[in-house]
Formats: C-alpha cells, structure tokens, sequence
C-alpha cells in the first residue's frame, strides 16, 4: 500500500515510516497540515495516518478537506489517549479507524493491514451492481438495465451507501450521517426527499422497485418484488 503519515513529531513519523516500509508498504510523512492535504492529493496514497493535533490545519479540518476532495483513501487517526471526543468526531468525520498514543508499532502496522484487507480505496474501475442497477464509483454514472439515470450530486451520495450493503437497512439519521459525513444539524427531511426522488429516477418506470421502505426502521437498497406504485403515496411514507 502507499502510505502518508501526517503527524508533526518527526522522530514518530519517521518510526512510522520506517516500521512499514520494513512491512513492505511504501510510506512518506508530512509534518503540516495544510501541506498534508496538498500532499495527499498528490501522492494518492490508499491511507493515511492521521495525527489529530497538527500544526496549520488540525487533523479533523484536514480530514473535511479530504472528504469534500473525495480522496478515496482509508483514514486512521491517532488521538491522545482518553481522548473520546475527537475521536467520535473523527470516526464520524470519516476516518476508518482509530489508535490511541502512545501506540505500540505492531498495532499501527496490524490495523493499517486489516483495513488493507478490507478492501481498501474503490479502484478506479470499481462499480457496484445491485440486480439491474450499476453505479459506478469514480465517475459517478448511475444505470438501470443499461439506461443512464441522471442523478444529482446527494441522490448519487444516498445511493451509494445504499447500494454499498443491499439489503442493509439504513435509518434516516445513520443515512444524514454517511451522505453529509460532519457534524451536522441533521434534517431527516432531506433524506425523505432525496428518497422519494431517487424512487422516481431509480425505479418508476421499471418492472420491480430496489429502493424499499421499512416501515418505522429506515430505508434499505434490494431485489424485490414489490412492484413500483404509481401513486405518490410511497413519497411521503412515515418510516
Ligand atoms: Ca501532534
């Protein structure tokens, strides 16, 4: 994997690069950062470590930054010890995992390789398919039995955490949380309203209906049977 390290000790960055490039990982470090997210976006890497308190732009901020860049690489944030806030806010903000410091370098290098295994960042190519429908990650193109939907930039946002687990469901607040990926004022209604638009571009028109409610749970992405309801009912369901 290609690995930056953005934390501002110099001696524990440069440990830390050294231990996986020992592991066989290609690593460099940045010490700032505003220069991290610069150099992130060049170097691509597939994760990052990320130290909270860095200098210029704290490690939350710079993990907005690389969010709202879709920078599709894993995030594992390093925080003071005890430190509960901000690591609920880092795991919210995105981040894939977290360690406390003062760490041991074998965890650091086990938790890098397990959320490797994982999966890792979408590869370019990398499209999902659920029954007929396909999305595509990188270029976010959405298609239905060959048929290109256009979906605007949070309809595709909802879809894609949909069509990630089918068959999961997926509360209104668990989806403000994914799709928005902040600390937010979460309102619901929003997600209700890109749901009922993603039904009319998702599945009006089609034979069966993939986007489901489940009454008074959430909504969930799946193969089914139902067929699509021409009345508008379903736009407003209670869930
Ligand atoms: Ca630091």
């Amino acid at each position: 994997m290609r690995i930056l390290v953005l934390e501002d000790e110099p001696q524990l960055a440069r440990h830390v690069t050294r231990a996986l490039e020992r592991h066989g990982h290609e690593a460099t470090a940045c010490h700032d950062g505003a220069e991290g997210c610069k150099v992130a976006l060049e170097y691509a890497p597939d994760l990052i470590v990320l130290d909270l308190n860095l200098p210029n732009l704290d490690g939350l901020s710079v993990l907005a930054r690389l969010k709202e860049s879709r920078l599709p690489a894993r995030v594992i944030i390093l925080t003071a010890r005890g430190d509960v806030e901000h690591r609920v806010k880092g795991l919210k903000a995105g981040a894939d995992d977290y360690l406390a410091k003062p760490f041991s370098m074998e965890e650091l290098i086990a938790r890098i390789e397990a959320l490797g295994r994982r999966g890792g960042s979408p590869s370019p190519s990398e499209s999902l398919r659920v029954a007929d429908l396909q999305v595509d990650i990188q270029s976010r193109r959405v298609a239905r039995s060959g048929q290109t939907l256009a979906l605007s930039p949070r309809e595709f946002d909802v879809l894609l955490v949909l069509a990630r687990e089918p068959g999961r469901v997926f509360s209104r607040t668990e989806l403000c949380e994914r799709v928005w990926q902040r600390d937010y004022e979460y309102d619901t209604r929003t997600v209700e309203i890109l749901i009922a638009r993603l039904r009319k571009k998702v599945d009006a028109g089609f034979a069966s209906a993939l986007i489901h409610t489940i009454r008074s749970v959430g909504y969930t992405l799946r193969p089914g049977d139902a067929p699509v309801r021409e009345d508008k009912s379903h736009d407003t369901e209670a869930v």
